[in-house]
Formats: structure tokens, sequence, C-alpha cells
């Protein structure tokens, strides 16, 4: 039994910093009206006459925007996508088409056609899921039925890789389409769907081996090879596509539900702890310049995607939901509180596509792939924070919110306990995690009623204390939803750091449980340069926020590349002093002695190089690096150090 992200309806409130974020996405993106409109047009136009894979936009909007909606209950937001499933709807030809293309450049079928549905039938299907439009699933069947009849298995129709004219990610990447079209067939409860996506599973060995210009994806039995420890992620294709490779991944996880094949099951766990062994950087990110590569090519300058981030925190929720392991949940922390929010700007209006470590992210710009799949992940950020656990609550990432189990209608947010006498249960989150360690939870159950509470133990909080009405509790350690016993420790009252610590008793109105998680400093060393790290948040020296003495140009003065870190000592809590962050940026800030180094010699006239800065020693100013998006100009999440020895 493991974990499963609450309903969007449970949450009544959101607030700290991924609060902020998911509200600022929600106001500055989703209802941006004329990006949205723009999105639906296109579907109404029907003049699109590139392989530019930009029809996804309309299913992503779909997707984020009803998520945002019903968690904010923004009414509305919510007009507003049921209208715009209307018009997609009314924009469906006769034979179940859904697209932006041209009648005469689909010559039959275009290039990443089903990317686009990939999303557009996800976005659909969330549509009646949330807002419980019909009409969305209708649209979605109808063209579900349409890729049947056009593409798979069969006389006539397109293999998922391919020659296709106009293909603009050399070679077809249709294994991706799986997914959407799984969790349709599971909903209409059409077994056809669902036989139509074994058949197609069942080709793409064949399908691989003659299509080896179809890069972005790759046979499944590779992905078994990578899945038993046999290949490398790098070796599915030469140069395989890591989000693309996550959605397949995806796809395989939903035939798994719709079948009870445990094969798919451990393909995809066992590739989803590859990728998280060998792939993900310490920010949560990876990939490079949107692929997986070997390991000595990759460099803290290189690209990190956003869309490939997007869906491995869909796979580390999937992993979550079947096992429970508080790894997973880990995973979804660092992603989101790191490299993710990084890539957001502060103001949630838009997104880079890259986020490097170690460079000046690109200028953000028009729609394109991650300024849509940023949104996505945000607009339903909030239904990560808990999930239910058979009869128990689980506390996935702490920030400051307030969610309530209710028995009422909305689907997924019925009572807690034993499900015959499930009563409704308020649970009220005070923190300012991440940026301080102490959490506390309220409880307020309609009446006494026992059940279990897990609360994940990050692996780098060793030393946590839970304090229940005041008091050391007893808990237990192990994944979340197993009960005594198995492989948890007895309730000792230590709290296992990497694991869930389950409290279970019966839980009376107003109880309250403390989490105190120490929040140390941590370095990430290697032989020349390291990273910071304090409780969950990777830290990064951001050029615009040195007291630079030598102001121009907004504090363009000592960049990343010049400085040095004096790292004169093995306790980091003595190397750094915490100090308050700039109003409105995620903190604290840490200060730590560095030294500048020389400048080279960059002057024709002798008498300029001489005036140019010496090594000199200041204090530097780190801040996490999810506040990359508050400001711009050069940042590094890894910095050159020094012992301090050669100032004497
Ligand atoms: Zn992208």
């Amino acid at each position: 039994m493991g974990v499963v992200s609450i309903s969007p309806a449970s949450i009544e409130r959101i607030g700290g910093f991924l609060g902020q974020r998911f509200l600022n996405n929600k106001e500055k993106r989703l209802k941006d009206w004329t990006l949205a409109e723009e999105f639906i047009s296109m579907y109404e136009r029907k003049s699109h006459q590139d392989w530019f894979w930009i029809g996804e936009q309309a299913g992503k909007w779909l997707d984020a925007a009803a998520y945002a909606a019903v968690i904010s209950r923004d009414e509305a937001l919510r007009e507003r996508v049921l209208q715009a499933v209307d018009r997609l709807a009314a924009s469906q030809e006769r034979d179940g088409y859904l697209g932006i293309t041209a009648p005469w450049h689909r010559t039959p079928v275009r290039g990443m056609q089903l990317y686009e549905w990939y999303y557009l039938i996800h976005g659909l299907l969330v549509c009646h899921e949330l807002l419980g439009s019909e009409r969305a699933l209708e649209t979605a069947q109808r063209l579900g039925k349409f890729i049947m009849r056009t593409w798979g298995v069969g006389e006539g129709r397109f293999p998922l890789m391919g020659r296709f004219p106009g293909n603009g990610h050399d070679g077809g990447e249709g294994t991706l389409i799986l997914e959407p079209m799984v969790l349709l067939g599971m909903r209409t409860g059409d077994d056809s769907v669902i036989r139509w996506c074994v058949e197609t599973l069942q080709m793409w060995d064949e399908w691989a081996e003659k299509y080896p210009e179809s890069r972005h994806t790759g046979s499944y039995s590779m992905m078994k090879a990578v899945a038993q420890g046999e290949a490398e992620l790098y070796d599915v294709r030469d140069n395989v596509h890591a989000h693309t490779l996550h959605m397949t991944l995806l796809g395989l996880a939903a035939l798994h539900e719709a079948t009870g094949e445990t094969e798919y099951r451990q393909v995809v766990l066992g590739c989803v702890d590859r990728i998280r062994e060998t792939m993900v950087f310490i920010t949560g990110g990876m990939s490079s310049g949107e692929r997986y590569v070997p390991y000595p090519y990759y460099n803290p300058r290189n690209d990190i995607e956003v869309c490939p981030m997007h869906t491995w925190i869909l796979l580390c929720a999937q992993a979550l939901a079947w096992t429970g392991e508080a790894r997973y949940a880990e995973e979804i922390e660092r992603t989101l509180l790191n490299n993710f929010l990084a890539a957001q700007r502060a103001d949630g209006s838009n997104w880079h596509y890259m986020m490097p470590m170690n460079r000046p992210a690109q200028p953000v710009g028009t729609p394109n792939c991650c300024n849509s799949s940023g949104p996505r992940i945000a607009g339903r950020m909030p239904t990560f924070l808990y999930g239910r656990s058979g009869q128990g609550l689980a506390v996935n990432l702490y920030c400051d919110s307030e969610v309530f189990f209710g028995t009422g209608p909305a689907p997924g947010a019925g009572g807690l306990g034993e499900s015959a006498n499930a009563v409704s249960v308020r649970v009220r989150q005070e923190t300012s995690y991440p940026s301080d360690g102490r959490v506390e939870l309220t409880l307020e159950p309609e009446r006494p009623c026992r059940f279990p509470l897990y609360l994940r133990i990050p692996s780098w909080a060793k030393g946590t204390e839970v304090l229940l009405n005041g008091e050391r509790a007893a808990v237990s350690s192990g994944a979340a939803g197993e009960g005594f016993g198995g492989d948890r420790n007895p309730a000792t009252g230590d709290a296992a750091p990497g694991t869930y610590a389950m409290i279970e008793r019966e839980w009376r109105p107003g109880d309250r449980v403390e989490i105190v998680l120490p929040m140390p400093i941590r370095l990430h060393r290697g032989a020349r340069e390291l990273a910071v790290l304090r409780g969950p948040l990777v830290y990064a020296y951001f050029q615009s926020q040195q007291d630079d003495p030598q102001r121009f140009y907004w504090n363009h003065g000592l960049y990343p590349d010049d400085v040095e870190l004096v790292i004169d000592g093995d306790e980091p809590h003595e190397l750094f002093e915490e100090e308050a962050a700039p109003e409105g940026w995620l903190g604290p800030a840490l200060r730590v002695r560095a030294v500048q180094k020389p400048r080279a010699p960059m002057f024709a006239h002798e008498a300029a190089n001489q005036r140019l800065p010496g090594r000199k020693e200041f204090s530097a100013r780190l801040l996490p690096f999810a506040n990359h998006g508050a400001q711009g100009g050069p940042h590094a999440v890894f910095l050159a150090y020094t012992s301090g020895k050669e100032n004497g």
C-alpha cells in the first residue's frame, strides 16, 4: 500500500513559498487570457503548416487551469476552462480529428501530432474528472477512436515510430501516446482501447529496430534492461530524449494499473530508481540539452530542461503511490524546491526553457514546451503535500497549509479511519519550512477517530523530534501504508531519516503534533568545487545579490567565476552565518568568507592592468537557488573553494 496524492478539492489553503508560487502561476500565467485565447483559437483556425508541436499548449493549459481552479475555488478560471472545452469540442471534425493542422498539411499524418494529443487527452480527462465535464470525456473519446483508426498495428495504420512527413523530432516518438490512451480506456471502460495499447506496445521492439532515426523513444526491451541494471539510460537510444522517455514510462505505469501486469510496474520502478541513482542532479534537474548523456559529458554549465523535471515529478508520485517509500517524496521535494522553481519567474508570468546550474538561463520567451510544462506541475503542486495511505494520512512535504478530508461528494475526498465509519478530518499545518525546520500540525476530526498518521522524515534530518501534545511521541519508522511489524521498527520514539514516521492512535479534536527538523548546512564537495545545501534547499551565488562596493549596472561586479569560498574547517555550521533574505525571497541567506581571484591582465595598457583587483577577501552571500526567477544575471550553484591558507 502506498501514498496517493490527495484530491485537489481537499486543499483548503496553501501558503509559504510553494503557495506563493502556485498563486503567481495561476494569476500571471494561467489567467493570461490573451495566451489562453491563442491556444484555443489555434484549434478553431486549423491553419498550422509546420512540424512544430505548438498544439500541445491547449491541453497543458486545460490540465493546469482545471487543477488550479479547483484548488483555489476560482470560479472565473473554472468557467473559462469549461468554455474552452466547449470550443474545442465544437472544433472537432466529423471523423474525430481534433487539432491545429491545416487539412492539406496532414498528408495524412503529421509528425508530433501524437505528442500534441498526449496533452490534449490528458487535459480533457482532467476536465472530466475535476470539473465533471461530460463533453470533455466525449471529445477525448472521439479523438481516441480517431487515433486508433489512424495509428497503431494493422493495414493502413501508421507505426508509432517511423518516418512521417514533416516530422520535426527525427523519427516518431509516438510511444508516449500510451499513457493518455490507457487512462481514456480506463475512464470509459472501453476494452478495445486497452487492447490497442497492448498491441502497440508489443510492436515497440520491432519498430525501434526498423526506424533507428526515432531517437526520442526506444524499445521496451531496452527499458527492461535499464530497469534490471543491465543497460544505462543513455543506451536506450543514441541521444535518448529524457522527457519522452519519462512520458513513455508513465504509459507503462498506467498500463500496469489497467491490466495488472506486474512486469510493467517492475520496469517503471526499476527505471525510476536508475534515473534517481544515476541521472538526477543535487538540484533535482536532469538531462543535458534535453538528452540523457553519458556521465563524463555532464557539466554544471549544461542546459537542464524543465519538461523532463515535470514528468519526473509525476513518475515519483506514481512510485510513491505504489510503494509508500519516502525516497520518492524526497525526490519530488528536491526537484520542486530547487531546479524546477528556479526556472519560474518569481512573479509567475513565465518560465525558462533551460535552467542550468552554473550559467545564466536564456531569457524567457514566447510559448514553448517548458513554459507550459512548468505551469502544468505548478497548477497541481499543492496535491503533492499530502497523501492518503489506506485509511491513514501521509504528510509528504512540509508547507504552511490546511486540508480537509471530508465525507462530501468531491472525488477522493472521503474521510479517514476505518471506511465503514470514516470521519471528516481537518488538518492545519503551520510552518515556515523550508526556511525553518519547525512544523506544527493540528488535527480536527469531527469526532475521535483512529487512523495512522505518517510523517516524512527527510534523509538529511538526523535527530528529528516528533512531539504529540507537547510530549515526545513514540513513532515507528518505515514506508507509509505499513503498520507496525514488517520492516517497521517498533515505536521507540526515534524518527529514522529517509522513512515515514508513523503515529497510530485515536485522534481527538485539537491534537497537536510538532515535528522539529534540524536544518543542517551540508557541503557537496568535489576536488575543486562545492555546492552548499541547507535542509532541502540547494544554495546559489547570485551575482546581483553581493555587496560589491564597485557597483555598476545592477551590481555586476563579482562574477561567480571570480570567486572562491573560504572553507577552512570541517564544521559547516561554523563557516556559515544565517541572515534574513531580501524582501520577497526564500531564505535564509548564508554568509561565508570568500576571496575574489585576481583578474587576468585584459587591458592593452599596463597602467589599467595595475588598477585591476588583486586577490581580496569579501563576505559572499548565498541564497536558495529556487530564488533564481526573482533576479537577472549570472549565478552559480557550484563554486570554487579554498582552504584559505594562501591568504596566510
Ligand atoms: Zn521543454
